[in-house]
């Protein structure tokens, strides 16, 4: 209590301190201005205005101190209406307030839990007749009599925005002819139709399209002939593609669609991802679609939703309780999406109904029963053979009415296609109408015809209801889809790069925008390329955006459209990193008048540089001298943070301030590693300690210094049997020698202390202050393929290891360990043959030290036909289960199962997974998409590169082996759970606040850039545009400038402001505790928690921010700022930025 008083006084005592010196700056202001003469009005006005800066700027450093003590001090507890709480407050017997109890979703009587599902099917692929993988299909006959069978034939076409030809060339060759034609054909006669669904493609199209055809799209969308399904960017990736990136590219969709298009998608269409996640799912409902269609879904799976009748299902979050997040979901029962497995179970007979396969033509049917043209004289014999086929089909699902798709990849090029397709189809549909003893319609349709018709007959509320995720994807046998995980790991770490830039610069440049309007009177500032940077902000959303397709970010297109894939992701952050670096520099000045842009000479560089799409960034060194150097770091997450912040310069003793207070900041020197045990001379490697509040600018002096004023790392080698020659004129280095080479390696701060191997340098044990030591050991293990003439192998998609699973990773040598001790950081790195692993502990106070970061650098280009893994093997009793993150947006419970292959038991990793018992919890964050398993209790499998000789039979062609040296990075996590239940069954789990904390760190670092060193700089102050962090379960996925309604390519005054509340772990109490607070109630005031920042025009919008969705303002919202944020859910509103 007497603790609460103190601190009472001394932010009074700080407030008073603040306001006394306000009011001063004030007094002084009004001096001079008495003073002048009249007719002196400009000056006067300059005066004023660098007044009104100087004491901005005053009130910015209050805000900056108010912001770190609010930081850094305990909220009171049971603060009212925000109902913020603190972890100080709370004991550690009692659960978190907010968090989230892990809880058993009970299914009711018509409810699916997939896990479940898992347990009861053998998984033993008996033959099934026409329809291998199902089962013979039987109908009496009279079933439609009552209500006749309703067949809904939708066309569609499947374009890859990139696979085998790279998006530019599939557009020229194909999809421009594809396009131009379904203007004319459905044109011709209104009862034709046709869906489309890569916005990527249609938007390229458009720009080509003269007022007249764009009537006719208009005309065609109006009058229901042709929909747009999904309305994404892409037709993403739902296994690697993070939540942010699969949002956004729908946003840039849909947004596209509303501009141009006047319409809004109510039907998602998946037909090509490999697997399902029920993220995606989530994010469609919420971007207002109601309906939605998936395919690639283990066989196994199918047949037991096509016996059980639940193909068609609402589709619900783990961790909803309530019905709000549920979607209508229709599963494609068979093999494919192509005719011949859509028209009903043998595919022999629909391959007949597929016109484009006619006799002469460039495709066939491989179970060599050609289709007819339909005629009068075999229409009859026809139509009857498709309506079996129809009728056995539609047994499968709960009601009368029937969807068939009719397309496949790239269909309906040519005229001859269209008219082969529809004129046959119209006959048959004619002969049918004039048969109504058959009970059969059929029309060509869209989704949304197909979904209105179902909910005709059959209301959703009597649909089953399914949650769960459909990974990991088998087509056939034991090929389960599992490699492409992790296939070109290398673009996968750079696709999370561009995420994290491009919200970055998002972020900036709106709140760039918003300073800029506040500070000119509501108009932008004259010189800043407001539109230039909106058109490069653009380009770097759909540059993220088209590789969330699923062949991009999966690594499954052939190699050079991989490197197309690479310019563009790399392009795409140089262009954000312009209009970053622009937006900061703005900010920054003091005199803003001194704002200048220049193209070819930027303020601002960011320090590192990637020189070609497939390098690794290197970070440029920074001459130093007597006159400080500035450095800018620019923090973009919702959270204060201290971070090491690490620049290359010229001199191994340097000296960094904080520009505004003068506080020298704890430093330090490392080596620049020209070989592993040979450090440069003339490179050095400077690591400081910054103090970041939230999305926030931060100037740093840095200049050379006297020998000695920055403590530099020491190291010490050790390689059994053969100490390495060292080299180093300015570091303190040794060997270990004597009796001291044998013993453990070890390394601790204030909350964690490790054991490595003395012989490998891995780590081997682990204990937290005051715990117990844990065993946590790392390995590195091989997988091969299959070996064998005829025998199917792993390539860029299937992983089919050879029978003897993952071998020892072993070498020749013993490996060169390097062990470095430093003031901000200690490690250990182990130089392998193919893999340098590196082991960190930062000294740092607060969550930041809390846990071990692991990064490994990999380069298997001399291997052929391997993959290589991190395996972490400790004591925890965590069984066969383990859990892995989907998209990054949740955590999904996953079984290890025996009756199924290895292969299977791989799943995606976004960027969390964790094992768990009762007292532990050990969870691996990571900066990268990859596949985990856990193949044993305990053990978790991480992989980090794969190199395969041969094609998988899946259409790309070629192998996985442009491999290249490629870099990934983990945060390691170990809590103990306090009251931490075991809760059976298909229990739903949430990350820790630390976690949650842990990631966001780990996957938006702070952005550092350079001013130039040898012109006369003007004048800047930091940028600090919250008073304090967000709660610490809230986060701030994107402040989203929207585009001007008005003209094309211009920022408007609106901006999305996308929030994400998360839900967390109740068993581990934040340890040591967090400096940011949390909220217990679903309101959140809106004007306290982005404080000094204000949003007006504040309306509730869906995800993707059609204005048809919308919530009309309501009165109490604008009064209180009270939101209602739902844990786990993604709350979206359209504000403008005061
Ligand atoms: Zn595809």
């Amino acid at each position: 209590m007497k603790r609460k008083r103190l601190l009472a006084l001394f932010v009074g005592g700080v407030f008073i301190a603040a306001v006394m010196s306000l009011h001063r700056m004030l007094e002084q202001g009004a001096e001079p201005q008495q003073e002048a003469p009249a007719g002196q009005g400009d000056q006067d006005l300059s005066r004023l205005a660098q007044k009104i800066d100087r004491l901005e700027r005053l009130l910015s450093d209050n805000n900056r101190l108010v912001a770190t003590l609010r930081d850094s001090l305990l909220h009171p507890k049971g603060d009212n209406r925000g109902g913020a709480n603190v972890s100080s407050a709370h004991s550690p017997a009692d659960p978190l307030p907010g968090c989230r109890l892990a809880d058993e979703t009970k299914g009711g009587a018509d409810e699916v839990q997939l896990l479940d599902v898992y347990d009861r099917l053998p998984f033993d692929n008996p033959p099934g007749g026409v329809w291998k993988q199902g089962f013979d299909i039987r109908y009496q006959g009279d079933e439609w009599d009552e209500t006749p069978l309703e067949v809904i034939l939708v066309p569609h076409s499947h374009n890859d925005p990139g696979w085998l030809k790279t998006f530019d060339n599939y557009y020229h060759d194909q999809t421009k002819h594809i396009l131009n034609n379904m203007l004319t054909k459905l044109s011709e006669d209104s009862r034709r139709k046709m869906i489309w669904a890569e916005i990527s493609y249609f938007s390229k199209w458009w720009e080509e399209l003269d007022q007249k055809k764009r009537d006719t799209v208009k005309r065609l969308l109006a009058g229901g002939q042709l929909e747009m399904v999904t309305g994404g960017w892409v037709m993403a990736d739902e296994a690697n593609s993070h939540y942010y990136a699969l949002l956004d590219q729908l946003i840039e969709g849909h947004q596209w669609i509303q501009t141009h298009l006047g319409v809004k998608p109510s039907s998602g269409w998946a037909i090509d991802p490999f697997g399902h996640s029920p993220s995606m799912a989530y994010l469609l409902k919420g971007a207002g679609l109601s309906n939605m269609v998936i395919q690639r879904v283990h066989y196994a799976v199918k047949k037991e939703f096509a016996r059980q009748q639940t193909l068609e299902f609402k589709w619900r979050q783990s961790w909803d309780s309530s019905p709000l997040s549920d979607i209508t979901c229709h599963m494609m029962p068979f093999y494919s999406y192509d005719v011949p497995h859509t028209c009903g179970p043998d595919p022999a007979v629909c391959c007949q109904f597929d016109f484009h396969r006619l006799p002469g033509g460039r495709v066939f049917c491989p179970w060599r029963v050609p289709p007819q043209p339909i005629t009068e004289q075999n229409v009859q014999e026809r139509a009857l053979l498709l309506l079996d086929q129809y009728r056995r089909k539609s047994r499968l699902f709960r009601s009368p009415v029937l969807f068939v798709p009719l397309g496949d990849d790239f269909r309906f090029v040519e005229s001859s296609e269209w008219d082969a397709q529809f004129r046959n189809y119209q006959k048959l549909f004619d002969f049918f109408q004039t048969h109504p003893e058959l009970h059969v319609n059929a029309r060509f349709g869209t989704l949304s015809d197909y979904f209105q018709a179902l909910q005709k007959v059959l209301p959703v509320s009597s649909l089953p209801t399914v949650r769960g995720d459909f990974f990991t994807y088998a087509d056939r046998d034991d090929h389960y889809w599992s490699g492409y995980f992790t296939s070109r790991p290398f673009y996968k770490r750079l696709d999370r790069t561009l995420e994290a830039t491009l919200r970055a610069t998002e972020i900036l440049y709106s709140l760039t925008l918003a300073a800029m309007r506040s500070h000119g009177d509501g108009r932008l500032a004259t010189g800043f390329p407001a539109r230039d940077h909106f058109l490069l902000l653009t380009a770097g959303r759909r540059g993220l955006a088209l590789f969330q397709h699923h062949d991009a970010v999966t690594g499954t297109a052939r190699d050079p459209v991989v490197m197309d894939y690479g310019n563009r992701l790399l392009e795409s952050i140089q262009k954000l990193r312009k209009v970053l670096e622009s937006s900061a520099h703005w900010l920054l000045l003091l005199d803003k008048s001194q704002y200048h842009h220049d193209q070819s000479k930027p303020f601002l560089l960011t320090d590192d540089v990637m020189s070609a799409q497939d390098a690794l960034p290197q970070k440029t060194k920074i001459t130093l001298s007597e006159e400080p150097r500035i450095l800018i770091v620019y923090n973009p997450t919702e959270q204060i943070r201290s971070s090491v912040v690490s620049v290359v310069i010229d001199s191994p003793d340097a000296r960094v301030i904080d520009a505004e207070t003068g506080r020298p900041m704890a430093a330090q020197i490392s080596a620049v590693w020209a070989e592993p045990s040979r450090a440069s001379t003339d490179s050095f490697q400077l690591d400081f300690l910054s103090e970041l509040p939230p999305l926030s600018l931060v100037v740093y002096h840095v200049t050379r210094s006297s020998s000695g004023s920055a403590p530099r790392a020491r190291y010490t080698f050790h390689r059994r049997g053969n100490p390495p020659t060292i080299h180093s004129e300015h570091f303190q280095m040794s060997h270990r020698q004597g009796p001291e080479a044998d013993a453990s390696l070890s390394l601790s701060n204030k909350h964690v202390q490790i054991w490595s191997s003395p012989e490998t340098g891995l780590m081997q044990k682990l204990r937290l202050r005051e715990g117990s030591e844990r065993r946590v050991q790392v390995h590195f293990l091989w997988y091969g393929t299959r070996t064998g003439a005829n025998r199917d192998k792993s390539g860029a998609y299937l992983f089919l290891p050879g029978e003897e699973g993952a071998q020892v990773y072993s070498f020749s040598e013993p490996p060169l360990v390097r062990v470095s001790r430093g003031p901000l950081y200690s490690d250990i790195t182990s130089c392998l043959p193919h893999v340098t692993h590196t082991v960190r502990l930062y000294h740092l106070e607060g969550h930041a030290g809390r846990s071990l970061e692991i990064s490994n650098m990999v380069d298997i280009r001399s291997q052929v036909n391997r993959e290589l893994v991190m395996r972490i093997v400790t004591d925890v009793a965590s069984g066969n289960r383990f859990h892995s993150d989907l998209n990054s947006f949740q955590m999904q419970q996953r079984r290890t199962l025996s009756k199924l292959p290895l292969q299977a038991n791989f799943y995606p990793m976004t960027s969390a997974a964790f094992l768990q018992d009762a007292e532990t919890r050990i969870t691996v964050l990571s900066a990268q998409s990859q596949g985990v398993a856990s193949l044993k209790p305990g053990e978790l499998e991480l992989v980090l590169d794969r190199r395969l000789q041969q094609d998988d039979n899946r259409g790309l062609g070629q192998g996985v082996t442009d491999n290249k040296r490629t870099s990934s990075l983990y945060h390691l996590l170990l809590e103990e759970r306090r009251g931490g239940q075991e809760v059976g069954g298909a229990s739903v789990e949430y990350l820790s606040l630390l976690a949650h904390l842990t990631s966001l760190s780990l996957s938006h670092p702070p952005i550092t850039m350079v001013a130039p060193g040898d012109v006369q700089l003007p004048k800047l102050r930091p940028f600090l545009p919250l008073r304090s962090s967000l709660p610490c379960d809230l986060h701030l996925l994107n402040l989203r400038t929207l585009e001007d309604p008005q003209e094309a390519g211009a920022p408007s005054q609106e901006v999305a402001l996308l929030l994400h509340r998360k839900g967390f772990d109740c068993s581990s109490a934040p340890e040591p505790a967090l400096q940011c607070t949390w909220s217990a109630h679903e309101e959140v005031d809106l004007a306290a928690v982005f404080a000094p920042l204000r949003f007006s025009a504040l309306r509730r919008s869906g995800l993707t921010m059609l204005r048809h969705d919308d919530e009309p303002q309501s009165a109490r919202q604008q009064q209180t700022r009270l939101l209602i944020l739902r844990p786990m859910e993604i709350s979206a509103f359209r504000v403008e930025i005061q």
